[in-house]
C-alpha cells in the first residue's frame, strides 16, 4: 500500500473514531487498527466443533475440587481456542490465571469489587473469584461459563479487536466487547458440552437468568448490555459452537442496548 493510500485509511478512520483522534499525523503515529478486525476477523471464519475436555464436575463443598475444575476448564479453553486460531492461521498463546477466596490486588491494580472475573491485559492474567453459593453447591457451569467469558476478552486482546476498541471509547463499544465475550462463552460451552457433565441441562436455566437478572445495574454504568441481549449473545454462540456466531461489531444498535 502506498502511503498516500495510507492517508486515505486514516482520513477515513478518523470520521469513525470522532474525537479520539486529533489530527491525521497523530494517527499515523499510532497506527491505526481498521474497523474490519473488529467486524470481520478471520476468527469469525473458524469452528470449534467438539472438543473433548474431561473436566468432569466439582464435588459440592469443596474448594479444592472447584478450583482443580476450574483448572481443567483453562486447558480445554487453550484447546478450543487453539483450534479456532490455526484455522484462522493466528499465532495463539494461554492466558495465565488466578483463581482467587477474596478479591485483593491484581496485577492492573484492585479487583473491582462489582465483578466475579476480571481480565487484565497487560499480564494476559484471568482472575477468578471463586464465589460461594456455586462451591457449596458443586455448580461448575457458573465457572466454566464466567471463565469462558473472561476468555473471550483475552482473545479479544490477541486478535486486535480490544487494540480497535480503544479507538472508540464510550459504553456502546464496551457492550460490543462484553456481548462478544458473552457469546465467545456460549460458543466454547456448546462445543464441550458432550464431555463435560452439568453443561447442557443447565444452559436454559443460564438463558432466563441472564434475561432476567443479567443486565446492567441502575446506577452503574451501562457497559455490558441489558439482560435480553446477554442471554441473546450467550445462547447464540451456544447454537453453533463457532466465533463466527460473535460478530457483535456488526449487529445492529438495538442487540448490543
Ligand atoms: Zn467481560
Amino acid at each position: 500500500m502506498t502511503r498516500i493510500t495510507r492517508y486515505f485509511v486514516v482520513a477515513a478512520m478518523l470520521i469513525t473514531a470522532g474525537a479520539v483522534l486529533a489530527s491525521p499525523a497523530q494517527a499515523e503515529a499510532k497506527a491505526l487498527v481498521p474497523k474490519s478486525v473488529a467486524t470481520a476477523n478471520p476468527l469469525y471464519k473458524t469452528k470449534f466443533g467438539t472438543v473433548n475436555c474431561g473436566a468432569g464436575s466439582p464435588r459440592a463443598g469443596s474448594r479444592a475440587s472447584y478450583r482443580a475444575y476450574l483448572i481443567k476448564v483453562n486447558t480445554c479453553l487453550a484447546t478450543a481456542w487453539r483450534k479456532s486460531f490455526a484455522q484462522a492461521g493466528k499465532k495463539f498463546r494461554a492466558p495465565k490465571m488466578v483463581v482467587v477466596n477474596t478479591r485483593g490486588n491484581t496485577s492492573c491494580g484492585k479487583f473491582p469489587a462489582r465483578f466475579v472475573g476480571y481480565y487484565c491485559y497487560n499480564s494476559e492474567t484471568l482472575y477468578i473469584y471463586l464465589w460461594s453459593t456455586p462451591v457449596k453447591n458443586g455448580y461448575g457451569l457458573w465457572g466454566a461459563e464466567l471463565l469462558a467469558h473472561e476468555y473471550g476478552h483475552h482473545i479479544q486482546g490477541l486478535a486486535g479487536i480490544r487494540a480497535y476498541s480503544l479507538q472508540v471509547p464510550g459504553n456502546e463499544t464496551s457492550r460490543r466487547l462484553e456481548l462478544q465475550a458473552q457469546c465467545f462463552s456460549g460458543a466454547f460451552l456448546r462445543s464441550v458440552s458432550g464431555s463435560v457433565p452439568g453443561i447442557a441441562q443447565n444452559m436454559d436455566y443460564e438463558f432466563d437468568w441472564y434475561r432476567q437478572n443479567g443486565g446492567d445495574k441502575a446506577g452503574a454504568p451501562p457497559d455490558h448490555g441489558n439482560g435480553p441481549n446477554n442471554a441473546y449473545w450467550l445462547k447464540r454462540g451456544w447454537s453453533t459452537a463457532s466465533p463466527g456466531a460473535c460478530n457483535t461489531w456488526s449487529a445492529p444498535r438495538s442487540r448490543v442496548a
